[in-house]
């Protein structure tokens, strides 16, 4: 019986796939994750009732329940997405993400060999491990220039260095003992139920407070938007497809700088919720940039469609309408998720 275990699936892209997995895919799905200050039960609504779903509240960094849990559920794929994400948190306290995202990473990958090796060999060549990383690994982007999967890594904010870290020792474990591992590297993802600290949903929650939406620096940083949606299909599509040793760059090339992103979630609210039509684009302010802050990432995402035809469907200016009305209609996701979250800027030196 095929299994699939993911980490961090009650988090941002986790919930999004667990919930589209059980809906379309007929294979059973374990979520480990140690639902942080990111990861909430209430963001995976239903699929908890599934009998094809296990959920199972533990530590990435406990090598005894990660074991416990493999050995437990005998996956033929493992989707490795739990990690500390928020670049201000990594600039604030760095060694959390060092403790996450690199030794909780290891500790998942020697356990995952130990279980693969267990494996006859028909069932370790059918074996997958689906490591997520970012495009944040390759740094600032030069004006005219795209990264390729080949291109070095050079992160510049401990978040970026740790998610490096882990991508090399993900590696090794293919290179090394022939773990069929592959790395994906999604570029900023957007959606329903992201945790209100990241950009988009940022703006939102500011906007419904009745506050200023901070843009960091000029607002001139450029960024690549891919629906969650999207995303999510394009894991599936590796899970089933991919090639063990290769990385994939998984983007919309729908590039919008901050500000352009905050005018667009400024006109949605104001179209969506006519109480002060026209005013949220006033609240836009300029506040102090954030220290080491990339000016542009860019990704060469040809490979995804040249192999599986894979290209995102969502247009921006839809997936920020879905986005905006999706926290419109669920004031009740936002009080239980934010109930120790103000809005306050952290990751100034
Ligand atoms: P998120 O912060 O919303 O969720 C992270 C999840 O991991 C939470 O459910 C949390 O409880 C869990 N988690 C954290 N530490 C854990 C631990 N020690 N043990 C077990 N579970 C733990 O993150 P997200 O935005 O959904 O991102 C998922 C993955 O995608 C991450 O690896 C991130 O680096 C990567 N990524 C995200 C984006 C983006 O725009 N969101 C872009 C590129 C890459």
């Amino acid at each position: 019986m095929e299994k699939l275990l993911i980490t961090g699936g009650a988090g941002f892209i986790g919930s999004c796939f667990v919930q589209r997995w059980i809906e379309k895919q007929n294979i059973d799905l374990v979520n480990f994750d140690a639902l942080t200050y990111a990861g909430h039960l209430a963001s995976i609504g239903g699929v908890a009732e599934n009998p094809r779903y296990t959920f199972i509240h533990a530590d990435l960094r406990s090598a005894k329940d990660i074991e416990q849990a493999i050995c437990e559920h005998r996956p033929s794929m493992i989707l490795h997405l739990a990690a500390e994400t928020h670049v201000d948190r990594s600039i604030e306290k760095p060694n959390d993400f060092i403790s996450t995202n690199v030794m909780g990473t290891s500790i998942l990958l020697e356990a995952t060999l130990h279980y693969w090796r267990t494996l006859s060999a028909s069932e370790q060549e059918g074996f997958r491990f689906l490591h997520i990383s970012t495009d944040e690994v390759y740094g600032p982007v030069g004006r005219k220039r795209v990264v390729t999967e080949a291109d070095a890594y050079a992160p510049t904010s401990p978040y970026a260095a740790s998610k490096a870290a882990a991508d090399h020792i993900a590696r090794s474990y293919q290179q090394t003992y022939g773990l069929p591992v592959m790395i994906a590297h999604p570029t900023n993802n957007y959606g329903p139920r992201q945790f209100p600290e990241k950009l988009i949903p940022h703006f939102i929650f500011k906007i419904l407070r009745g506050e200023d939406l901070p843009l960091y620096g000029d607002g001139m940083q450029e960024r690549d938007w891919l629906f969650v949606e999207d995303h999510c299909c394009a894991l599936e599509t590796l899970l089933f497809e991919g090639l063990p040793g290769e990385s994939y760059h998984l983007g919309s090339q729908i590039v919008r700088t901050n500000l352009e992103v905050a005018q667009q979630v400024c006109t949605q609210i104001d179209r969506q919720q006519t109480a002060h039509p026209g005013e949220s684009k006033e609240r836009i302010t300029f506040v102090e940039d954030r220290p080491g802050h990339d000016h542009r990432y860019a990704l060469d995402c040809g490979k995804m469609e040249r192999l599986f035809g894979w290209r995102p469907t969502i247009s921006f200016e839809e997936g920020i309408a879905t986005t905006v009305q999706w926290y419109l209609k669920n004031p009740q996701w936002i009080e239980t998720v934010c109930q120790e979250y103000q809005g306050n800027r952290i990751g100034l030196l």
